[in-house]
């Protein structure tokens, strides 16, 4: 690598250069290559980008760039089609303004309690991500004030047209300065994302990349079944080497029954669709991306530009009915350089040769018969979980979890996986080996000088 995709050379302060190698990111991915030095410059930007190409990092950038701190008022407003992708957004903004001091973020989104909302909204904050619909609420009801905003941006912009959010989108505009700098970004750039473009950026400068992920890095499959042999392929498909399996769902009600279906193998599955309860998907997203469960079942809405990594293979029960989807579902899988696999189980022919035409090539049609039978259907997992029901407003903190463990217990910090802390309680992956260890020595020791309770996953 040379030093041209540096974030060194950009004008940002040493400070936050810091911070941003603390965080891993030396080297600027394309999209960040292209969009920063605009974004820095307080342009407007229309940013064409893939999941998973960093779009974040870039308007995160923009944002604390356009930001004053000793202003405690909210300057910037982040929209996002849903809550997950909301509440990832803001997670990964608090990262990058780590260098700077209390910085407070707020997510206003759906699909929880309001009046909370209202009365962390009366403390104030500097920055709001969100979902459009809650954003509107709130707005409506003189909950802020959008005076000072100086950043808007919109991320995933064509998933929120698709989901419906356009007018409420163009309401809450209408709320903002017209003084602004705007940032959209979008995957795809239908013409819906053009009109809604015009209305609200000025004279924006595009910058496109390619998919981050070559073709060739992800192996396409593609299996002739019938519905019924669906179950039986899927679990012929399993890897003892594979730790991580998505497999996309066109329907809610296909997502349960696959999950009763694979039960009846042993396999426990994991279920994200937008039918379960918020803390219910929250814990999901948690014990799939620490590596509890192998397996998540997930409909395209509920897993919509989520940030999983490491997925090693991607199954499409179905193909999709919108092929932009087929390539954001196959794209979780071969990340961060690394080789996946998407097969796909076609049950309709017909479906498969729009693919075809689709993407303008031929693909091999395969027979279940090539796949051998296992006796043992097994995917590898390392971790479990325990579940502390303690957070944040507890002051508990990933460091005081890895001190009970390693300090406290005995384990190996090796024996601990990913800790995510939310406002009440904390999730912590541990090594299969050390499980029981763990979960009896946090039970039986103090933390922030309190018990804790402790809970399996
Ligand atoms: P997008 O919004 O385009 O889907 P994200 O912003 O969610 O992508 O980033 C995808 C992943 O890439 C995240 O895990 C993020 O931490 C990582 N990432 C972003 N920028 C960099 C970088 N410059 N170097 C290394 N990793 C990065
Ligand atoms: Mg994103």
């Amino acid at each position: 690598m040379d030093n041209k995709n540096k974030f060194s050379i950009l004008n940002i302060d040493d400070k936050n250069l810091q911070n941003l190698s603390t965080l891993g990111y030396t080297y600027m991915t394309p999209i960040q290559e292209k969009s920063l030095p605009i974004i820095l410059e307080k342009q407007d930007v229309i940013g064409k980008a893939k999941t998973g190409s960093g779009k974040t990092v870039s308007f995160g950038l923009g944002i604390l760039n356009n930001l004053d701190s000793t202003n405690f008022r909210i300057q910037s407003l982040v929209l996002c089609p849903t809550r997950e992708l909301a509440t990832q957004v803001a997670n990964t903004l608090k990262n990058l303004a780590r260098y700077k001091h209390n910085i407070k973020i707020l997510t206003l989104t759906g699909g929880v309690p309001y009046k909370p909302q209202v009365h962390s909204l009366s403390h104030q904050a500097h920055i709001i991500v969100g979902t459009p619909g809650r954003i509107l609420k709130h707005l409506t009801e003189d909950n802020f004030s959008c005076e000072s905003i100086n950043t808007l941006v919109l991320d995933e912009a064509d998933r929120m047209l698709d989901m419906g959010f356009t007018e409420d989108i163009n309401l809450i505009i209408d709320y903002l300065p017209k003084k602004r700098q705007t940032m959209l970004f979008s995957a795809t750039y239908p013409e819906t994302i053009e009109e809604l473009s015009k209305t609200i950026l000025q004279n924006p400068i595009t910058v496109e990349v390619e998919s981050t992920h070559t073709s060739s890095s992800i192996t396409q499959k593609f299996y002739e079944v019938n519905t019924h042999q669906k179950t039986s392929l899927i679990l012929k498909l399993f890897q003892p080497t594979q730790k991580s399996v998505i497999i996309f769902c066109n329907t809610k009600i296909q997502c349960d029954e696959l999950a009763d279906s694979l039960e009846q193998y042993d396999i426990e599955p994991l279920v994200l669709h937008s039918d379960l309860e918020q803390k219910y998907r929250d814990e999901t997203l948690i014990m799939f991306s620490n590596k509890s469960y192998p397996v998540l079942i997930a409909t395209d809405v509920a897993s919509r530009g989520l940030d999983i990594e490491d997925v090693d293979m991607v199954i499409n029960y179905d193909l999709p009915n919108d092929f932009e989807v087929y390539t954001h579902r196959i794209g979780r899988t071969a990340r961060a350089g690394k080789d996946g696999i998407a097969v796909s189980l076609v049950d309709d022919l017909g479906r498969f040769e729009d693919l075809e035409e689709y993407f303008d090539t031929k693909f091999e049609l395969l027979v279940s018969d090539d796949i051998k039978d296992k006796d043992d259907v097994r995917l590898g997992y390392d971790y479990s979980t325990l579940y502390i029901n303690g957070g944040k407003r507890h002051k508990l903190r990933a460091g005081d979890i890895l001190g009970a463990l390693t300090a406290g217990i005995g384990l190996h910090k090796d024996d601990i996986g990913r800790i995510d802390i939310l406002p009440t309680c904390s999730y912590v992956a541990i090594k299969n080996s050390s499980y029981q260890k763990a979960f009896d020595g946090l039970n039986s020791n103090k933390m922030k000088n309190r018990y804790f309770k402790i809970y399996k996953r």
